[in-house]
């Protein structure tokens, strides 16, 4: 069994643990394994949420989800610390997903900064403004890989490429997590969803997934393996089926992989009612059943839905779960209760919460809001636009002066605190100018960009648009938006499209005819403002596409780390028998780790500190050296994300065209070069066969090595791995 190198709490805990089992009754037990949601808009004592209070007076409540405040939460607190039995604690969980009160840019946003340190500030910020208002569990991060941008949930997630997504979940997990989960700026991390989630089919969310073993643990696995790895202290299930088995019923992922060959000793919670759609799925003849499905598979608890608590007991009278996996369950809840510090702490300080978002925490998800922008055209120059200017700007379009722009899941925040607009933003930011503005009338914008010196045409999704259960079919601009941009256009003047989305769209129809194209996502509280800072080169665009940006629907999924085909397709031929489409050109219309800047790189060709390496000095932790130089050769200060992918062009598997094995974002002065240093090792070099118990094997031969600045790098080393 694989041991992360950490303390495990059940063991830290073990005897506080033991000891408390000890005194608890059967219905005790199955009650810490019972989260509930809030359900009221007001506090306890609302008359809202009865059943919540009557089970937390009774002891017969492990944890509530969807209340916050420090005083609501305390007083909840109180009925179960004061009134029950054994006074076990509480934890309150909510889904800070990207921001509490200070909304940061959504996660597909903040994956396209390539930066970790982005991640970590914007989980750090969260977890001290949830923590301050009684909150002690995220249900985050998401780290579901995914090449579906009709699933709503993409904007959710880091996209498509497994190791980015693993980077990020660790960072993530860090920033909330810290050092010690009983910290006062602290919360438990949960990852989710276990798992292949984003592998809905037609990513119609909740869908099917079928996937195979070496898929699964290649693929979908990698991310959720470095979370348990950096300790991350919960793991939610996924609503999907994986194969056939429901995630939440599926022993060979919750047991078999995540707690008996990862060594995973945390909490596995449901998601939602996924207890109870066993039911739905055909995989459970009632609830009783779903309980025990459910419970002997390994899950730990259950939100909202009532099964294991309701069945419980018959169940273990019946001889249908065994105590010692109740026990176990039990263990792993109080275990993050006690790292959490709640029997000693389990209240939070009224005086102390944060009640609004605090000037540090705007800057930095005004800052996070900048980097994560993606340049992605910049024909002639158009921008930066030039702060100086005492000419005329229009802003216009239907997010000219938005001020939703949190895009999903924003928590609190964004019903409280509206995102900063881009028209007022961009009248800050060039205060000599006129600044003029249409909204989406596309005769009014076209009036107003004709009168003006350039303009800034803001186009996109409304945030209702992505996220859980909003999927769409058709993934163009809605609605209106596409004329609105031929408007614009042919009035012949300079203009930029700022895109604010939450998934990739396609965008082939217009996209030649815009001279200068911003992929903002959805930026969060300061979107305004981050915008702009990029718009006027206050800060310089670096970031880089997470996932690829399809040409159109029916070319869906279209991923850079795709599988080698029998017949590859060389766009230059016209031969017919290859996998392509008649009716459409080759490849996505901007690949994975696509991004401009205001100036312009070279990177040189990767170069290896050794040509060969011993699969046994691979498996002794030997990591071999790949050097990449960098060099600004433009006129500006800018940053670069370089990339480096590795392909075994033979292998028992058919293996990935490219693979991503690392990335550095550097900020380099005009003229500058930097020397970086990554490294490959066992992790980088092999693959998860196709076999269930779990076998990663480096087979021995070549290894292209690529370095460069997109998913199309071309530069080129050989490692040749020897027997
Ligand atoms: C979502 C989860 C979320 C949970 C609790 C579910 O519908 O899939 O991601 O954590 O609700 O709000």
């Amino acid at each position: 069994m694989h041991r992360p190198d950490r303390p495990h709490p059940t063991e830290v805990y073990e005897n506080e643990v033991k000891e408390l089992l000890s005194r608890m009754t059967v219905e005790e037990k199955l009650g810490q394994l019972q989260q509930l949601t809030w359900t009221g808009d007001t506090g306890p004592g609302g008359g809202q949420t009865e059943e919540v209070e009557r089970a937390a007076r009774a002891g017969l409540l492990g944890s509530v989800l969807n209340l916050h405040g420090a005083a609501h939460t305390n007083t909840l607190q109180r009925m179960a610390v004061e009134e029950s039995r054994l006074g076990i604690p509480l934890v309150f969980g909510l889904d800070v997903i990207h921001g509490f009160w200070t909304t940061f840019p959504i996660p597909l946003a903040q994956a396209s900064a390539f930066d970790p340190e982005v991640v970590v500030r914007d989980a750090e910020v969260s977890a001290k403004e949830a923590r301050s208002n009684g909150i002690r569990w995220t249900f985050s991060p998401m780290m579901d890989v995914t090449h579906e941008p009709r699933w709503g949930r993409i904007a959710e997630s880091c996209g498509e490429d497994p190791y980015l997504n693993a980077v990020l979940a660790v960072a993530k997990t860090r920033g909330y997590q810290g050092d010690d989960l009983a910290a006062d700026d602290r919360v438990a991390a949960c990852a989710k969803h276990f798992v292949a989630y984003g592998g809905a089919e037609g990513g119609r969310d909740y869908n099917t997934v079928d996937v195979s073993e070496q898929r699964l643990r290649n693929h979908y696995l990698p991310p959720f393996k470095a979370a348990v790895d950096a300790g991350v202290a919960t793991v939610m299930a996924a609503f999907n089926t994986v194969s056939g088995v429901p995630a939440h019923g599926n022993p060979h992922t919750l047991t078999g992989i995540l707690k008996e060959e990862w060594g995973f000793d945390g909490v596995v919670v449901s998601d939602y009612t996924g207890v109870e759609e066993l039911i739905a799925h055909g995989y459970a003849a009632d609830g009783a059943d779903a309980a025990r499905l459910a419970l002997t598979a390994g899950l730990d608890m259950e939100m909202v839905s009532t099964r294991i608590a309701g069945h419980g007991e018959q169940l273990l009278a019946d001889g249908l779960i065994t105590e010692e996996r109740l026990d176990d369950a039990v263990a792993r809840v109080l275990a993050l209760k006690f790292a959490l510090g709640l029997f000693d702490h389990p209240y939070t300080d009224e005086s102390a919460a944060i009640d609004e978002p605090t000037p540090e925490a705007r800057a930095a998800a005004r800052d996070t809001g900048a980097r994560s922008m993606v340049l992605l055209k910049n024909d002639g120059g158009v921008l930066p636009l030039d702060a100086t200017s005492s000419g005329t700007i229009a802003v216009v379009g239907p997010f000219a002066d938005h001020t939703d722009l949190h895009g999903t899941w924003a928590g609190p925040g964004c019903r409280r605190f509206p995102s900063a607009g881009l028209l007022d933003a961009v009248r800050a930011a060039a205060p000599d100018a006129t600044v003029t503005h249409a909204g989406a009338d596309a005769e009014a914008a076209a009036e107003a960009a004709r009168a003006a010196d350039v303009t800034v045409l803001a186009v996109g999704e409304e945030p209702e648009l992505s996220g859980e259960a909003a999927v769409r079919a058709d993934i163009a601009l809605p609605e209106g938006q596409a004329e609105l941009i031929a408007a614009v256009a042919a009035t012949g003047k300079p203009f930029v499209v700022v895109l604010l989305n939450g998934r990739p769209l396609t965008i082939g129809d217009w996209v030649d005819g815009v001279p200068a194209l911003l992929e903002a996502w959805h930026p969060g509280i300061e979107a305004g403002r981050a915008i702009a800072d990029v718009l006027f080169g206050a800060v310089a665009p670096g970031g880089k596409l997470p996932v690829s940006f399809p040409r159109a629907v029916g070319q869906i999924p279209v991923y850079y780390n795709r599988e080698s085909t029998g017949r590859p397709h060389d766009p230059r031929s016209d031969e017919k028998y290859v996998s392509k489409y008649l009716d459409l050109a080759d490849g996505p219309q901007f690949v994975f780790g696509h991004g401009l800047s205001y100036t312009t790189f070279t990177t040189g060709e990767p170069v290896l500190g050794q040509p060969s390496v011993g699969v046994g000095e691979l498996g002794d932790g030997q990591r071999i050296d790949v050097r990449v130089a960098v060099t600004n050769t433009g006129e500006r200060t800018g940053d670069e994300v370089v990339q480096l992918y590795v392909h075994d062009p033979v292998a028992s598997i058919a293996q990935p065209v490219r693979r991503l094995r690392g990335f550095e974002r550097v900020t380099l002065a005009p003229g500058e070069s930097r020397e970086l240093t990554f490294t490959l090792g066992a992790d980088d070099l092999g693959f998860w066969t196709n076999d269930q118990s779990g076998r990663y094997v480096i087979e021995p031969g070549a290894i292209d090595v690529y370095a460069g600045t997109s998913s199309r790098a071309e530069a080129r080393a050989t490692l040749t791995v020897t027997r």
